[in-house]
């Protein structure tokens, strides 16, 4: 068993100050027990804890780290911007050169707009999309997650899921009614809704990729049926990227998938570890946004030069060195390895992955949607999820999330993890 009596003294000190003792629910291991890790430092593919514990990190910061952890590109930029002052509430050089850079690479996107937070990009996705059309209602599909604000927290995905909530207090039942929720993956259900609402809805959200009930690719068709819909009800497309967008490709899943949303929400990767999010899209909504148009929306810290500076840096490593395939294969590797340690062991699992991105179901068939995530066995997870910690592995702390490895995952580590993994399956 793992020492770790440091982070249990600051896990209850932290309780009795700190709701929870976190800031993010699901970092406090409310679905598999035990006391949550408190990281101290982070180097590559591998973090270490206020106890002296070394851990392989398939977290990464829940996505933005793309390039593991203090990317000597990423901490170089940093050290030179900080020298220059931290903040300045004024329009800088590093701001246009961001946005510049992602228009001319991502072809559905004319303008930026830059936030903090995937959440206030979604939130601010939405308010648009209502202006543009002029029409109250949203929809949203089950088990994805667009950040914690009161339209999108119904049968939401991410720490809601995890911790079994079907909804928050605190929302008025006026908000809610005007989300309608439709399962993931089901072409039928969206054009069933759009018969009935089609001429009141502003906007379909979606994350093309799902990534916050586990790793749920769209199948075959099914992104195209959200385009045409949309646009036969001239209704706004929203594809929520703040995963998948710069991961599964620079110009993420609508590049794979060569679907052009309307609007495109970024966060994580965009970011390059620091809090950055945005809203891109068709320069005829964006122009809505206040001072062009009247939308409002504003930030004190939007556009902070510190995190525009390393979420600059990880774009351009990330467009300079093209390393999608080395990603990719890299997590080719684990995924066979895995499902080989499953065969070896007899237990029933299914590895999901697209990418860089993967999870790990307990259960014997392919997960499509929120129901069939919801059936898998998380009782396994939990036994998984502490014997790999045991052994120097940190894996999110739900069932419902995903893998992500990073270029700092070398062979080695895949391997280790392997090994890791063949032992913890003979355990259970
Ligand atoms: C993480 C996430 C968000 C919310 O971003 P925050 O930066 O946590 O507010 C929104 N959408 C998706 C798809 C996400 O994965």
């Amino acid at each position: 068993m793992l020492d770790k009596q440091n982070s249990g003294k600051l896990f209850q000190s932290a309780k009795k100050v700190i709701p929870g003792g976190v800031n993010s629910p699901v970092r406090a291991f409310g679905s598999v027990g035990g006391t949550p890790v408190f990281v101290k430092s982070g180097d590559g593919a591998e973090i270490a804890d206020e106890d002296g514990n070394k851990y392989i990190d398939y977290v990464m910061s829940w996505g933005p780290l793309i390039l593991g952890h203090c990317h000597p590109q990423v901490i170089e930029v940093l050290e030179d911007t900080i020298k220059k002052g931290t903040s300045f509430g004024a329009p800088t050089a590093l701001e246009e050169e961001l946005a510049r850079f992602i228009v001319k690479r991502i072809k559905s996107i004319d303008k930026l707009r830059l936030v903090n937070s995937g959440t206030e990009a979604t939130m601010t996705a939405i308010r648009l999309a209502r202006a543009y059309t002029d029409r109250p209602l949203i929809i949203k599909l089950e088990g994805c997650y667009h950040g914690h604000s009161d339209g999108f927290l119904t049968q939401a995905g991410s720490g809601m899921m995890t911790s079994g909530m079907p909804a928050s207090p605190g929302i008025p039942e006026d908000i809610t009614a005007l989300t309608i929720g439709a399962p993931y993956n089901s072409s039928e259900a969206i054009l069933s809704i759009f018969r009935k609402h089609g001429e009141d809805v502003a906007a379909v959200i979606a994350e093309p990729i799902a990534a916050n009930m586990g790793v749920i690719p769209p199948v075959d068709g099914y992104l195209q049926t959200l385009r045409d819909v949309t646009a036969d009800f001239d209704t706004v497309l929203i594809f929520d990227e703040v995963i998948s967008g710069f991961r599964v490709a620079f110009g993420g899943a609508q590049e794979l998938y060569e679907i052009e949303p309307d609007l495109t929400c970024f966060g994580k990767i965009i970011g390059g570890g620091l809090p950055v999010g945005a809203i891109g899209g068709r320069a005829e909504i964006m122009d809505l946004l206040a001072p062009e148009g009247s939308v409002y929306q504003a930030g004190t810290l939007s556009g902070n030069p510190l995190a525009v500076s390393a979420g600059l840096a990880t774009l351009k490593f990330l467009d300079e060195k093209n390393p999608y395939i080395q990603l990719d294969e890299t997590t080719e590797l684990l995924e066979m390895a895995m499902t080989d340690n499953l065969k070896e062991a007899g237990i029933e699992g299914i590895i999901q992955r697209v990418g860089s991105i993967m999870t790990l179901f307990f259960t014997k068939n392919e997960v499509r949607n929120f129901d069939d995530a919801k059936k898998t066995d998380t009782k396994l997870y939990r036994k998984y999820f502490h014997g790999m910690l045991d052994k120097g592995i940190y894996l999110a702390p739900s069932a419902f999330e995903a893998m992500f490895i990073s270029t700092a995952h070398t062979t080695a580590h895949i391997e280790r993890t392997i090994e890791a993994q063949r032992e913890v399956f003979k355990g259970i």
